[in-house]
């Protein structure tokens, strides 16, 4: 039985911190969470020296990091892009797809499910917790920096050879594509989170949408429609958009790209006090771009991904004109919506890491410090940069992967 008590730093909580206290972890869980004064004898201590233990960070939007798009389509690429995010303080990730053809579909799923074996078998590395399937089944006039052939109405002799794979746990589909409802009934029967974006919905088909089960919407903001944008498509009288549809209903949650490029201090605080703690995640939506140094990337698959120029700051299109995703991990993520905003420590962190994990069914063994849970916890300094990574109670060290 292998035991870790870290001491001496400030816990974060859900719905508060905890000084003084100290966090027990025993096979990979944590044990308790006391007060005690006194220390177990025999136990290794980690002392936190005044710092914070956070739970680690879950991100269920990314497409890669260091070099590696998961649309690559190889153990090497989902190995490389995972180990990438969780330097960054990321200990679950829902690896997500772009638009691309059944075949890369299908690589990106089959090398998902290979590295998430590998780990739940004792491999080093963080918890791949299923996929997101987010592109194909985008709006042809919404499909902003991914590549255009790549995107398709959803058919069934197609997704359901990927929900029978076991490892699709979100799924994106535009709302006004015709098959969208069967996709969601699909999705549903496959216990996903269902989500829609790159999209250019009406009200109503938003409605019917949430009837058949659409709970969260990407990216809040991006790609996605408008008053404005309904306009053009359907003239007078205006209509309410997705933006309306998820801000007045409290049963949709949805997440920002607080890379501090997309969205700004004002947006970030809107969102924050429109959904709350409790419905809007923080997501990295970060590409292959993190950590490597500026210049042209592909988004999505390596050969045949559309290009995107990374500034050192955030992706651009090829053309310069719009952003086209982020190139930073959920650290920085976490650090901008505390700058930017009046959310409290712990409400951040939950954005992070408890709020993404319920919204994706995954909250009863990771997502918060809470006895029983898998001991995914992260070692912040006062300006919250990642010091120490512990995935299921065992220290990460990222220079062995
Ligand atoms: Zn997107
Ligand atoms: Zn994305």
């Amino acid at each position: 039985m292998r035991e870790l008590v870290f001491t001496g730093g400030t816990v974060i909580l859900p719905d508060r911190l905890c000084a003084e206290s100290n966090v027990v972890c025993r096979d990979g869980l944590v044990a308790a969470i006391s007060k005690k004064k006194t220390l177990p004898r025999g136990v290794q201590v980690v002392d936190l020296g005044g710092a914070f233990l956070s739970p680690g960070f879950i991100d269920i939007h990314v497409h890669g990091g260091q070099g590696a798009d998961f649309m690559d389509g190889s153990l090497a690429a989902v190995r490389t892009a995972c180990m990438a995010h969780a330097r960054h303080g990321t200990t679950t990730l829902f690896p997500t797809t772009t638009t691309g053809s059944p075949e890369q579909i299908a690589a990106m799923l089959a090398a998902c499910a290979e590295f998430q074996s590998q780990i739940r078998s004792g491999g080093q590395g963080p918890n791949l917790a299923g996929v997101h399937l987010y592109g194909p089944y985008f709006a042809e006039d919404k499909v902003g920096c991914h590549s255009v052939s790549g995107r398709r109405d959803p058919r069934p002799d197609e997704y359901s050879s990927y929900f029978a794979s076991g490892i699709v746990r979100i799924a994106t589909c535009a709302a006004e594509l015709a098959g969208a409802k069967e996709f969601y009934r699909a999705a549903r029967r496959a216990r996903c989170l269902i989500t829609g974006g790159h999209s250019n919905a009406s009200w109503t088909e938003m409605q019917s949408a949430f009837k058949a089960g659409l709970r969260h919407v990407d990216h809040f903001w991006c790609a996605m429609s408008s008053v404005p944008s309904l306009r053009t498509r359907f003239g007078v009288p205006m209509q309410a958009s997705m933006a309306e549809f998820v801000l007045m209903n409290d049963a949709m949650s949805t997440e920002v790209i607080a890379d501090g490029c997309h969205l700004s201090a004002e947006l970030l605080e809107f969102a924050y006090r429109m959904k709350g703690a409790e419905r809007l995640c923080l997501v990295t939506d970060c590409n292959r771009a993190l950590d490597m140094p500026p210049g042209k990337y592909r988004f999505g698959n390596e050969r045949d991904g559309s290009w995107l120029l990374s500034d050192g700051q955030v992706g651009w299109s090829a053309d310069g004109k719009s952003l086209a995703s982020s190139i930073v991990g959920m650290d920085h993520m976490v650090r901008q919506m505390k700058r930017s905003t009046s959310a409290t420590l712990p409400e951040v962190v939950r954005m992070a890491s408890l709020t993404p994990a319920q919204r994706s069914g995954i909250a009863d063994h990771v997502g918060s410090i809470e006895v029983g849970k898998q001991a995914d916890l992260l070692v912040l300094s006062k300006q919250l940069k990642v010091k120490k990574v512990f995935v299921r109670g065992e220290p990460f060290e990222p220079d062995e992967s």
